[in-house]
């Protein structure tokens, strides 16, 4: 391997229970006077959104879908125009955090948003000096969006996800208040606790040289063992969520390294049966792990022994199977109502997903339909 990479660390961040209370100064750090507050519809209702829209004034645009579509962002990018905002505030899970951040994007691009898919260095068509300024308050512990440089939406025409990138699209403050987590139900917990799992896994196991994002992965996998069955169980567990909420950012501090084939069948299975994207990672996760046994079985042992665990492959893999169970994740994909219906539309699909790139094993269609087949199948 060449010894060799491009890295790079997040953004500011304030960590810790009940420092929502600093959302007005965060924003005035960041530079926003006239905030669009963005969020998702569920949320809106919710008192502690309310209260921190409500805390810096400006306007409340909450009309996404989860799984993101584009024209979500477009009436995102009319609203922000129409407010003249200086600026977003981003405030939910990554569904919301996604929209601010493209929105904040987009307004000051004359380019479709397709253009600016994470293909090669097709973000350098963007016209980087009017993206304006993103604070990202996340509200589940998962995505880790609001420490990254993309954003994922959904194409309706094509039904496929699109990881759309730039560098200045990363938040320029991130406020992280686990108490906003405290009542996300069980089955969210556990899905967007597994998304950051399989961030964390995904990149420690991706191939490129970059210790820094091993280092990262390593710990965040940890803190999700000893802290995802307790958030689940006990909602009201603070010291839980907050592990949790860390975790989400390192995971995705960590894919700056490189995903896999989680990520490249999770995101065609999600575009065409709006599934919950950690949950659908959770699905993936042991079979994924399975095949590409050969190509990462000395790395995972590090990281067994690491997280207490026998050092040995089978360990770890027990590990995260064992754990799915506790937390309520479905076998198979039947348990996320998904068939074979669409199989030749999805092992088409996932090894051009911009994250096929990282897997360790090549991820052609053959390997696509093998993995598929097993988590139809539940043969891991
Ligand atoms: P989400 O944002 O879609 O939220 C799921 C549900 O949880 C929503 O109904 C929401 O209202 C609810 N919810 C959120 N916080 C809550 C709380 N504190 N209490 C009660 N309910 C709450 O889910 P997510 O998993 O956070 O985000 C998924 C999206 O993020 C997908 O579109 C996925 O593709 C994208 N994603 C982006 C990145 C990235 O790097 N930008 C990484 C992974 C995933």
């Amino acid at each position: 391997m060449e010894l060799r990479g491009n890295w790079n660390y997040p953004t500011s961040v304030r960590f810790g229970a009940g420092r929502i209370a600093e959302l007005p100064d965060v924003a005035k750090a960041a530079g926003i006077s006239n905030p669009l507050f963005v969020t998702d519809p569920g949320l809106a209702k919710l008192p502690m959104t309310q209260a921190a829209a409500a805390s810096i004034g400006g306007g409340v645009f909450s009309a996404i879908k989860p799984n993101p579509v584009e024209a979500n962002i477009a009436a995102g990018v009319a609203a922000y125009k129409s407010g003249r905002h200086d600026g977003v505030v981003a405030f939910g899970g990554g569904s919301a955090l996604d929209v601010g951040k493209l929105i904040a994007f987009m307004q000051a691009q004359t380019r479709p948003i397709g253009d600016f898919e994470d293909i090669g260095d097709w973000w350098t068509r963007a016209d980087a000096s009017g993206i304006a300024p993103v604070v990202a308050v996340p509200t589940t512990a998962g995505t880790g969006s609001e420490v990254g440089r993309a954003g994922v939406v959904t194409d309706e025409t094509s039904h496929t996800k699109k990881i759309i990138f730039h560098p200045a699209m990363m938040p320029k403050i991130a406020l992280c208040d686990p108490v906003l987590t405290i009542g996300m139900p069980p089955a969210i917990t556990a899905g967007t606790g597994m998304d950051a799992l399989a961030h964390c896994v995904e990149a420690y196991c991706a191939p490129s040289y970059h210790p820094l994002a091993d280092g990262i992965a390593a710990e965040g996998v940890r803190l999700v063992k000893e802290n995802l069955a307790l958030a689940v169980k006990n909602g009201g567990d603070l010291d839980a969520r907050a592990h949790m909420m860390a975790a989400a950012s390192m995971g995705a501090t960590a894919f700056q390294k490189g995903l896999g084939a989680i990520h490249a069948l999770s995101h065609p299975v999600g575009a065409l049966y709006d599934s919950h994207h950690g949950m659908t990672n959770a699905v993936f996760m042991p079979y994924v792990l399975a095949f590409n046994r050969k190509a990462i079985e000395d790395r995972i042992k590090r990281l067994a022994a690491y997280i207490g665990l026998r050092p040995s492959f089978r360990a770890f893999l027990d590990w995260v199977l064992v754990l799915r169970g506790e937390i309520g994740v479905p076998h198979t994909l039947a348990g996320l109502n998904v068939g074979d219906d669409k199989i030749e539309q999805i092992v088409a699909m996932a090894p051009k997903d911009p994250t096929a790139g990282g897997n360790p094993i090549a991820l052609d269609k053959r390997a696509a339909r093998t993995i598929f087949r097993r988590a139809l199948e539940g043969r891991v």
